[in-house]
């Protein structure tokens, strides 16, 4: 998408810059290679077997950088391969060290513009690689979402049952506890209380900067017996075993709230109907009934029962309560009101009862608080469980700073994005952010300029990177003024990227100091007033989050508002027949391994056939090969076009199909371009390509044999064939040269401008004469069929003049906007007009029927009005030759209301407009 939308601009006659640099750092390309080094059989086979890596490679490669060197040769021949027009000149890779002084400079601006603070923050984290957890380190790219439960604590004889919840609100309602039956748990000292939790949430806490002493493990069948005090209700509730309870989850203690939570009302009714009514009655069980505390209009007393029942809930291990809870949760929140009996919030919103609750309870000691995963399991590369850490004293970009957000918002406000529709994704990314941790421990990158134990992580270094491909032009191998600072980036100092990026200080102090000429220092400068903004990003539409919103944040903190990006497309991925590429499938195809077996540009049209912006396109080998043979075709016209020497010059006239032919290729080179502007990309193909290829045909088929001398039939074709290159050059380039040479023409076709729709060779009317021939068509095939009849002769009767007038009346007065009750007037009108009432009752029941047909057409109603009357009777008399060719009979045109007209089966009285009588005989 990006190729083609930086080709379709060069012809429309920008300065295109379409770079190309090489994302190195981060944990990806570390855990790749550690899992080499540890010989793990499905890294190497995934090497081996689907990217074709040679086994001798394998060793190299348990080197970060080398493994990374040698994707970067293999992706780089694949982009040059299929044709992608990047300016290589401008390449690098995030660790080359020029690059990482740019980064440096960059980290330093942020926080003088105080937009990285030190802090205390919650950051998803794997205790595995002892560092933070970002989307690009964590298998399938997820990005670990953290948020806060509350942990009402229920207190029995000292000991502390810490429930995690998100609505503390609901403890009025609470009438048990529930702890999964075959979990362990723990007693353990809490920051002074003795709690008891689940044993996988002692780590949690301890990494939540909580004091941990486990005391020891205890057996659920003793928690199972006993009871807990409710500190609201002050009254005792027993302990229930719950196999719906998730032990990883929040601390593995949960409070029950079967009035108005979904999963505590199944697994109640679960308990009950288990156990029997003897075990019911013993252990109480049956006693416990659901407490209503939130009035919820629309729903009953107990809304959890209401939604149990309304998603077919059969257990509590049934994956619906999941949306029953979604559901309940959200209309709880924005209408439920708390009833009576919960005291002091009693006529409180839910809303506002949930905020002043966590209050008035911290403030007891009654509620505590702990983060969670909340799209848990999130799993990192290495294979560990992301958990949630409170990183002390660790660097963060401010994106939760309520100013930067401001300006974050005015930059998205101007922005174009493709698809549209993806806007209020950004709204609340932008919105949502918080502090992110912009540092790992490990994996490739910069060092963090004031603190080189850390290294800048992956989405925290790529985010004004497009700024650099102006400097790495000069700063690349090739250019001996800088060779220098690739041995010694250092010299390279902030006071040369400040003037370039920012205009700030002075070119001849800045030439001194880095001892590069000063009209260099100037050009380079220029060059980045010139290109900068960037007009479009394209990337992966799973970005929103994060790259595409941090790449907003970052120009805004700081760039001048003239520099702000101007436009992001976010893109799909290319499935396989359907189907996610995965390995567990094998249906992975490496680009350079398709572009052996298909060709590069029946692979490019394969992904862009089916492509939308935004959404996933579909290729398959089916696909790629049929393409592969539309696109010969074109090169075999091209080569017989190339060669025809009919290349008459001056003014002369255009026959109807030729003009039919011009004015379909002048649609489609408005609707194309039409198109191109908003990247619909499978639009234009649909146009350029198939429907072009349809008309072609049709067209062939009307001219029939050709006759010497009296049709223009190879200038057209030949003309045609030029446009469709050109508008087929952004997408299929390797073709589109070719045919461009063959048919004669110099330089190449992906310079040469976009085609402009050509007003001379617009004829609406040839459009309408060939829609008409081809209805007829079909419809006399349609007749043959359903008779079974071979004719000899056809007789075709199109409508009288009575019958026009009659129309097109009816379709002024639909157009009116009159409704069906008026149908009487407009006979009546209809019927005073003497020509036609002379026809009499036929006139009347025409007038009838001819106003239920206005009704009901919707666009065609307009366009016909404008067109008026058809002569129907000359395009057929025109096409006759046509009609007689395609069914080996003979054609006779007819114009019912014209006196002695031969009609031996009175088929003349039903023609209408647009819809000729059609008589055939054997
Ligand atoms: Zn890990």
């Amino acid at each position: 998408m990006g190729d083609v939308d930086a080709r379709y601009h060069r012809m429309r006659g920008y300065n295109t810059l379409f770079p190309i640099a090489f994302h190195y750092t981060g944990t990806p390309i570390a855990a790749m290679s550690k899992r080499l080094s540890q010989a793990d059989p499905e890294i190497i086979e995934t090497f081996t077997r689907i990217y074709h890596v040679p086994s001798s490679k394998l060793d190299e490669m348990k080197d970060p950088l080398r493994l990374a060197r040698y994707f970067h040769e293999e992706i780089r021949k694949g982009m040059k391969e299929i044709g992608f027009s990047f300016d290589w000149r401008r390449e690098f890779s995030t660790v080359d060290p020029l690059y990482k002084r740019f980064i440096q400079w960059q980290f330093r601006r942020l926080r003088d513009n105080g937009r990285i603070t030190r802090g205390t923050h919650p950051v998803g984290w794997c205790t595995n690689d002892n560092g933070p957890v970002g989307m690009h380190d964590t298998m399938g790219d997820v990005e670990p979402e953290i948020g806060e439960f509350f942990l009402v604590k229920f207190e029995q004889d000292g000991i502390v049952f810490p429930t995690a919840t998100l609505r503390p609100e609901t403890v009025f309602g609470v009438t048990n506890l529930w702890i999964n039956p075959d979990a362990q748990y723990v007693q353990a000292e809490v920051d002074g209380e003795r709690w008891i939790v689940s044993k996988d949430t002692v780590q949690k806490l301890q990494l939540q900067n909580r004091k941990v002493a486990v005391e020891k493990e205890l057996s659920t069948k003793d928690l199972l017996g006993s009871t807990v005090f409710n500190p609201v209700i002050r009254r005792k509730i027993p302990i229930f075993p719950g196999a719906f309870v998730d032990p990883k989850n929040g601390t593995g203690v949960v409070m029950s709230v079967p009035g108005h939570a979904p999963y505590d009302y199944q697994a109640l009714e679960d308990l009950k109907s288990r156990a029997g009514p003897m075990v019911n009655a013993v252990l109480g069980w049956d006693e416990i009934k659901p407490v209503s505390i939130i009035q919820l209009d629309g729903y009953s007393d107990i809304p959890a029962a209401d939604a149990v029942k309304k998603f077919h809930v059969q257990s509590q291990e049934d994956p619906k309560l999941e949306q029953a809870t979604k559901e309940i949760y959200s209309a709880e929140y924005h209408r439920g009101v708390m009833k009576q009996n919960t005291g002091a919030y009693s006529g409180m919103n839910v809303a506002k009862a949930r905020d002043t609750v966590v209050q008035d309870f911290t403030s007891q000691g009654l509620i505590t608080k702990m983060y969670e995963i909340l799209n848990r399991p999130v799993i990192c590369r290495c294979g560990t469980e992301v958990l949630v850490k409170i990183l002390s004293d660790q660097w963060f970009l401010d994106y939760g700073e309520a100013d930067w957000k401001k300006l974050a918002h005015e930059c998205l406000d101007n922005m174009t994005l493709l698809p549209e529709d993806i806007r209020p994704q950004f709204e609340y990314a932008i919105d949502w952010l918080k502090e992110k941790a912009c540092a790992r421990r490990v994996g490739l990158g910069t060092p963090l300029p004031w603190d080189p134990s850390w290294v800048i992580e992956a989405l925290s270094d790529s985010t004004i990177y497009m700024a650099y491909y102006i400097l790495s032009k000069y700063l690349s191998r090739e250019w001996m003024t800088f060779k220098k600072f690739e041995k010694a980036p250092e010299k390279l100092m902030d006071e040369f990227f400040d003037y370039i990026f920012l205009g700030r200080g002075d070119p001849g102090e800045v030439s001194t100091i880095t001892d590069i000429p000063k009209r260099v220092v100037e050009g380079i400068r220029r060059e980045f007033e010139y290109f900068y903004p960037v007009d479009m990003r394209h990337s992966a539409k799973e970005l929103i989050p994060n790259h595409f919103s941090f790449y907003i944040f970052n120009h805004v903190a700081l760039f001048p508002r003239k520099h702000w990006p101007k436009g992001i497309a976010a893109n799909g991925h290319v499935l396989m027949n359907g189907q996610k590429m995965s390995k567990s499938l094998q249906n992975i195809i490496p680009l350079r391994q398709a572009i052996q077996t298909f060709g590069a540009d029946p692979v490019r049209i394969g992904v862009l056939v089916t492509a939308e912006m935004g959404q996933d396109t579909d290729f398959s080998e089916q696909l790629a090969r049929s393409i592969e043979e539309r696109l010969k075709n074109l090169l075999v016209q091209a080569k017989k076009l190339g060669v025809s020497k009919s290349k008459k010059k001056g003014e002369r006239p255009v026959p109807i199909l030729d003009k039919w032919m011009l004015h379909m290729l002048n649609e489609m080179v408005k609707q194309a371009t039409s198109a191109m502007d908003s990247l619909r990309v499978r639009e234009t193909i649909q146009r350029v390509l198939y429907q072009m290829d349809n008309d072609i045909a049709w067209y062939l088929k009307r001219l029939g044999p050709l006759k010497r001398g009296i049709n223009s039939r190879d200038l057209v074709l030949r003309k045609i064939l030029e446009v469709r290159a050109r508008i087929l050059s952004p997408l299929s380039p390797h073709v589109a040269e070719e045919v461009w040479s063959l048919l004669g023409r110099r330089g190449f076709v992906s310079i040469a401008p976009w085609p402009e729709p050509d007003d001379r060779s617009l004829y609406p009317e040839a459009e309408i004469s060939e829609n008409f021939v081809k209805q007829v068509l079909e419809d006399t095939i349609e007749i043959m069929k359903a008779t079974g009849i071979k004719p000899k002769t056809i007789m075709y009767y199109t409508a009288p003049d009575w019958k026009w007038k009659t129309y097109l009346r009816a379709l002024e007065f639909a157009n009116s906007g009159t409704d069906a009750s008026r149908v009487g007037d407009f006979i009546k009108m209809i019927m005073s007009d003497p020509e036609i009432r002379s026809e009499g009752k036929l006139a009347a029941d025409y007038a009838n029927k001819s106003f239920q047909q206005a009704r009901q057409l919707k666009e065609l109603r307009s366009s016909r009005v404008k067109t008026g009357s058809v002569d129907e009777a000359g395009i057929l008399e025109d096409a006759k030759e046509f009609f007689q060719r395609e069914f080996k009979a003979s054609v006779k045109v007819r114009k019912s209301g014209t006196k002695e007209i031969d009609d031996p089966k009175s088929k003349a009285k039903t023609a209408e407009p647009y819809r000729p009588a059609i008589y055939i005989e054997e």
